[in-house]
């Protein structure tokens, strides 16, 4: 059997980071930045005011002041304020020169041709000072950072209207098994609703991928070949689940393993023995055949598939541990890694959960973590210190 670190490694040894394009920035969001972004001009590029109000010489207040100018956000024609001027000024609006503070309206009368001020106001009140955010050339992001909905406001805000990112990878996602139905249509005799290939998008998508579902393709290794045929070329990877362990109608095994770029493989560890990885195409499109048991499958995207995805998107695969105490006695096979789920709690402890076996897709779905238990321990005394992967 094969060690799950040197499964992994043969994993991020195999993929790539995807190749960088130019995006609208309406289609940049979740993927990752490809090059430095920097600012051409300072922000803000002029000194403005940061509150409605009133540009005034400091020194001309309190008092009544004569008001001279209004001006807007988006004014460019402006009056210089003079001795003992006042000019009506919006937030966002440019500083008039010769003003050096600005008075809240909240501190006057809101006259609008003359303005009484009650009280003193320090030199450069609510003045918003050129280059205050971002000097003109300075990076404002760099390449690597994933584009979430402010890293995409930073990037319109330096004026881009396009942005090289490594894209989100697409990933085609089948399920295999003559015994599944979609949910929603009824259930005959011996089968079940297919749920893995719903499991499996959503992770790719949580993942920061693009998940695309292909449903269920039967037994036939024929149709599955076809199938693979038809999604190749828009897949940036491809995820199956099912028929690849040892019993007869293993239509993934039978139908790759021929082809001799798909290696299956039993990998040492509990869920998820059974694992098939390897290339597709002259495009080499890295191809993850997961076993079918529902917790296998998931449990073994998070191992397998998601440090995958994330070297894909140019991100780093190293996450740091995370430990907990676990609240009750766990087993777990000798020689194998057992990854049991559990409620991890925020005052550190994780509870193994009801339901251990890889077909208790419920009990997953309770649980909020993966308790890991290395090769060579087969008994976890309650109380003691673990590793934890959170879901
Ligand atoms: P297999 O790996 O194809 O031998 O499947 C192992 C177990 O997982 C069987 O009990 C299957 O019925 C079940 N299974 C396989 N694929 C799915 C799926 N897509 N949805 C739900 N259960 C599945
Ligand atoms: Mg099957």
């Amino acid at each position: 059997m094969r060690s799950v670190d040197a499964h992994l490694a043969e994993i991020l040894a195999t993929v790539r980071p995807l190749a960088p394009l130019e995006l609208e920035l309406e289609r940049a969001l979740g993927t990752t930045l490809a090059e430095d972004v920097s600012s051409p001009v300072p922000l803000p590029p002029f000194d403005n005011s940061a509150m409605d109000g009133y540009a005034v010489r400091a020194e001309d207040v309190p008092g009544t002041l004569p008001v001279i100018d209004d001006v807007a956000a988006g004014s460019d024609e402006l009056r210089a304020v003079g001795p003992g001027h006042a000019v009506r000024i919006m937030t966002g609006a440019p500083m008039p020169a010769g003003a050096d503070s600005v008075v809240p309206v909240e501190w006057t009368d809101g006259g609008t041709v003359s303005v009484r001020i009650n009280r003193d106001v320090p030199v450069g009140n609510a003045i918003r000072r050129a280059g205050e955010d971002v000097q003109a050339g300075e990076a404002v992001l760099k390449a690597g950072t994933v584009i979430g909905p402010a890293q995409l406001g930073i990037i319109a805000g330096v004026g881009r209207r396009r942005v090289w990112v490594r894209p989100q990878p697409r990933v085609v996602v089948i399920s295999t098994g003559a015994e599944l139905v979609e949910p929603g249509a009824p259930l005959g005799r011996g089968q079940i609703w297919e749920s893995n290939s719903f499991t499996l998008t959503a992770a790719v998508r949580a993942a920061g991928a693009e998940g695309f579902r292909a449903g269920s393709v039967g037994d036939d290794p024929a149709v599955l070949l076809d199938q693979l045929d038809t999604h190749l070329v828009r897949a940036d990877a491809i995820i199956t689940s099912g028929g690849v362990s040892m019993g007869a109608y293993e239509p993934v095994k039978e139908a790759l393993a021929p082809l001799g770029t798909v290696r299956f493989e039993k990998v040492a560890m509990q869920p998820g023995m059974p694992q098939g990885f390897g290339v597709l195409g002259d495009d080499r499109v890295p191809i993850f055949a997961l076993p079918g048991n529902p917790v296998s499958s998931f449990v073994s995207f998070m191992l397998f598939v998601r440090p995958a995805l994330d070297k894909m998107r140019g991100l780093p695969t190293d996450t740091a541990p995370v430990t907990a105490y676990v609240t009750a006695a766990l087993r777990s096979p000798s020689g194998r890694r057992s990854y049991l789920r559990g409620v991890l709690a925020s005052d550190g402890t994780v509870a193994p959960v009801h339901g251990q076996g890889s077909h208790q897709l419920a009990a997953l779905a309770s649980a909020n973590a993966l308790i890991v238990v290395p090769e060579d321990v087969t008994e976890v005394p309650g109380g003691s210190e673990v590793e934890v992967i959170r879901l």
